[in-house]
């Protein structure tokens, strides 16, 4: 053991934090008594599970560690993770995990909160896999490995969807046949719920007000990107629906398109539904446009002169504006507006062109404080805006943290 890591004091009661994904996991070790913007105590990411070399990354002390090696699926994924945290460490011998939170992406109308994980809620994850094939059943393998390495702690789901279960029939129910639509779980449900909900829960203080007092719009713009209205602390629409792929223009999905195109695609132009589902999730949005879905590229790009690039900015900032401009409607008063998440938070001329000209509105940007750096939560509008506008750093890893621990420390 090196001077730094030894030098590192493990906290009492840490919460191992999993994200799996089909092909990854991404593992946090998290105090969730921790401010923020403060660094989780490690961090990493298994790569490439299923090719032929995998990798290992871990982040602790300060230092950042890398292992490679095939790994064939999650179970020696994880079992490598807690190898090389060990070796430096942060290993299950150098501290004490109390809960382990997962990432579940679909909850269904099955799920509104955070429940402990038991064969049962596994086995109602399990029968969700038909409204997320992709996601629940990474979810699922992570829970199951996780479980078996350490299988005296509570675990944890913690559901993206959750949040927008307050969603009103009006807004979550789609104009299509009611009988073909529930029988095969078709309506609204949202995502990057536990995002929306961490950062709409600091408005309030930020605002001096009451929380069922307070109106808001958030906009998490990462990769993927979505808008939500919350009325009072309760979700009362999201751009995303029934999967991730609508609302938003995002990194690389189209969101909202005319859902005809998939028929003309499909009849005329004779790709498969598969591909037809790949261009749209994956080779759409930014990148469809401008062949770059990093905005740190497209800025280069636009700066260069490339037309493809501000046309895909254009795009964005014009979807953007159209769900701002639905969601004050919706909610009548709005208290503030809120980015969050990569973009939003690091890129102030996304959130300047989003609100440009709605001084009518009551929304008013002040210029200087939108060009700081990203540094915490801060308010971003002039002081006589009568909607005030902030940026709030997500967290996604710490909110799912706090719940573990909370539902642990009750069970
Ligand atoms: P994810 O949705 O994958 O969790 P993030 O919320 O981390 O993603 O957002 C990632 C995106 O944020 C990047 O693809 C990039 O477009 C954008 N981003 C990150 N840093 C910056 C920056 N400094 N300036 C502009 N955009 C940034």
């Amino acid at each position: 053991m090196n001077t730094v890591e030894s030098q590192v004091q493990a906290p009492e009661n840490l919460a191992l934090v999993l994200n799996s994904g089909s092909s990854s996991i991404k593992f946090q070790l998290v105090d969730p008594k921790k401010h923020a913007t403060d660094e989780p105590f490690a961090s990493g990411l298994v790569e490439q599970i299923g090719e032929k070399q995998g990798t290992v990354t871990l982040k602790f002390g300060g230092e950042k560690y890398t292992t490679s090696a095939p790994i064939p699926d999650h179970s020696a994924g994880l079992d490598m993770a807690f190898a090389l945290m060990g070796e430096h460490g942060c290993g299950l011998e150098d501290v004490h995990i109390s809960a382990v939170g997962h990432r579940v992406v679909h909850g269904g109308v099955l799920f509104s909160q955070p429940v402990i994980i038991t064969d049962e809620v596994l086995g109602m994850v399990r029968d969700l896999i038909p409204l997320a094939p992709l996601h629940n059943p990474a979810n699922i393998d992570g829970i199951e490995v996780a479980r078996n390495l350490l299988s005296d702690v509570p675990h944890v789901a913690v559901f993206d969807t959750g949040f927008f279960s307050t969603v009103p029939p009006a807004a979550a129910v789609y104009a299509i046949n009611a009988e073909v639509a529930a029988e095969h779980g078709v309506r609204r449900y949202g995502f990057h719920g536990t995002s929306h909900e961490y950062v709409s829960q600091h408005i309030p203080e930020l605002l001096g007000k009451p929380a069922d007092e307070v109106n808001q719009i958030t906009l998490h713009l990462g990769n993927g990107a979505s808008a939500s209205a919350i009325r009072g602390g309760m979700a009362v629409d999201t751009s995303m629906g029934m999967t991730p792929l609508a609302g938003l223009v995002m990194g690389t999905r189209s969101g909202d398109v005319d859902p005809g195109i998939i028929f003309h695609l499909h009849r005329s132009a004779g790709m498969s539904i598969d591909e037809i589902d790949q261009l749209l999730n994956r080779s759409s949005g930014v990148k469809g446009i401008s062949g770059v879905n990093d905005f740190r590229e497209l800025d280069q790009l636009i700066e260069q002169g490339d037309q493809d690039a501000w046309l895909a900015y254009n795009i964005y900032i014009h979807q953007l504006r159209r769900y701002i401009g639905s969601y004050m409607v919706a909610l009548g008063r709005v208290d503030a507006i809120t980015f969050t998440a990569g973009v939003g938070e690091n890129a102030p001329n996304v959130r300047a062109d989003a609100l440009a000209n709605l001084e009518q509105l009551g929304i008013k940007i002040d210029p200087e404080r939108n060009s700081l750096p990203n540094n915490g939560a801060r308010e971003i509008s002039t002081d006589d805006s009568k909607i005030k506008v902030f940026v709030v750093p997500t967290n996604e890893e710490l909110a799912i943290a706090r719940y573990a621990m909370k539902l642990a420390a009750e069970a």
